[in-house]
Parts: structure tokens; sequence; C-alpha cells
């Protein structure tokens, strides 16, 4: 079995690699490491191999684990479904949730933001495929849902995120990671100043960097395939 230390070596040595072949400046992609599932003994050794910034779909998962690396100057993502009643634990212990689609939860988030940390980092998650079951802002609706999060005072917007369709076609994923730079490209052009578009994961990373993704999602990469939850 290889070991986390190289497999993130090797992930890292891609996003390089991508941002080399578009013309992008080394460094201007980030790397989010997806721990979900993965206990935090595995967070701690990525860690030693130099990642700092972690990503966590489940509430209650990613608080124990946040607790237990408690040691470590990590940086915490959440970038799962999150219903209104559970945005508590998120605003005390997160530094970043990449899942708003709705307006209700943004304005949780910030109400229960201790004033004592700085401001819950947001990205907005728009569904770029139109799939019915996807969570995600309809693009339509994206302006006002970003006008409204962005008055919101324990909240800084910082930009947007996608889940594309799950499919191996890469002209439908480009299509759909190119819906997601014209959004942000559109509110910049309203004078957002967004800086970040979270986009790409283990399969589909070349891709995303080649359309501008500023930040990639990668799990299995990097810590291997995840036991089968019924629920990715
Ligand atoms: C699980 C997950 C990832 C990581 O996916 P991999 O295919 O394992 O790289 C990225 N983003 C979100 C929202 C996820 O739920």
């Amino acid at each position: 079995m290889g070991t986390i230390k190289t497999a993130l070596q090797a992930v890292n040595s891609h996003i390089r690699a991508a941002e080399a072949s578009c013309q992008r400046p080394a460094g201007s992609v980030r790397l989010l490491a997806v721990s979900k599932t993965f206990p935090a003994e595995s967070v701690r050794e990525a860690f030693e191999g130099g990642q700092t910034a972690f990503g966590e779909n489940y509430v209650q998962e990613g608080v124990a684990k946040i607790q237990a690396l408690a040691d470590l100057p990590l940086e915490w993502h959440f970038i799962g479904p999150l219903q209104s009643n559970k945005t508590r634990p998120v605003a005390e212990h997160f530094h970043w949730v990449h899942s708003i689609d709705r307006l209700r939860v943004a304005e949780r988030l910030s109400a229960q933001r201790p004033a004592t940390l700085p401001p819950l980092q947001i990205c907005l998650q728009v569904n770029v495929s139109g799939e019915a079951s996807k969570s995600g802002c309809a693009p339509a609706d994206l302006p006002a849902l970003a006008a409204a999060v962005r008055t919101l005072p324990h909240l800084q917007l910082r930009g947007l995120m996608c889940i594309p369709e799950a499919t191996d076609d890469e002209a439908a994923l480009r299509l759909q990671f190119q819906t997601l730079r014209r959004a942000l490209m559109e509110l910049n052009q309203g004078g957002l100043g967004l800086d970040t578009l979270s986009m790409g994961m283990s399969n589909d990373m070349a891709l995303a960097i080649s359309e501008g993704a500023t930040l990639v999602r990668i799990g299995t990469a990097i810590f291997g395939r995840r036991a089968p939850m019924g629920n990715t």
C-alpha cells in the first residue's frame, strides 16, 4: 500500500503539471485534501507531508476530527450538504463552507459564528448540470443569493463551488466547469471581487484546472478508496 505522503506528492505534481500545461502560474491552484471517512491519523500523516487544508462532508465526523487534531495549525473546509438545524457546530469549528445554496443556511451560519473568530469563508454551490437531484443554487438565482450573502456580517463571500454530473464525457464536464467560471466572472463584473473557483475532484482535476479552478477537492487520489457508505 502506498503511503499518504507519497500519494500527496503525486497529486501536487499533477496539479503543477496541469497549471503549466495551460500556462497558469505555479501555485495558482490550491489543494484541499478531502479526508471524509478517514481517521484523524490519516490527516496527521498528510500534515506531515506538508498539507494544511482539509475538507469534510459530515458535521459530527468533521468536528470530532477537528477536536482530535487541535494541536495542528490546520484549515478546515465543510463541503457536504448542510441542513439548517446543523449549522451551529459548523459555524463554531470550520474556517470555510463550500456548500451554501440557500440564504437561510447562510443567515444561521452568520448569526452563530463566534465574534471572536474571523468571518467564515464562503463559497456558493451552483447546480451546473441541471440535474433535479443535485444540490446547488440554479445559475439564474445566483446573483440574488450572492448579493444577500454578501451583507451578512460574520461571513466573507469568496467564490463558487460545483459538483458536476458523474460522467466520463469530457465535453459535458468542460461545459459545466465553464458555466461555473462564467458565473464567477459575471458576479465579479458586478464588483464582488471573488477569488475562488472550487471545482475538480480526483477524476477530473486537470480538466477543472484548465477551466480555471483555483481550488481542487481531492480525496481518493490522496487517501485511497473510501469504504462504501451509500452516500458520497
Ligand atoms: C468526496 C468529495 C470530494 C472528493 O472526491 P474524490 O473523488 O474522492 O477526489 C470532493 N468534493 C466533494 C463535495 C465531495 O463530497
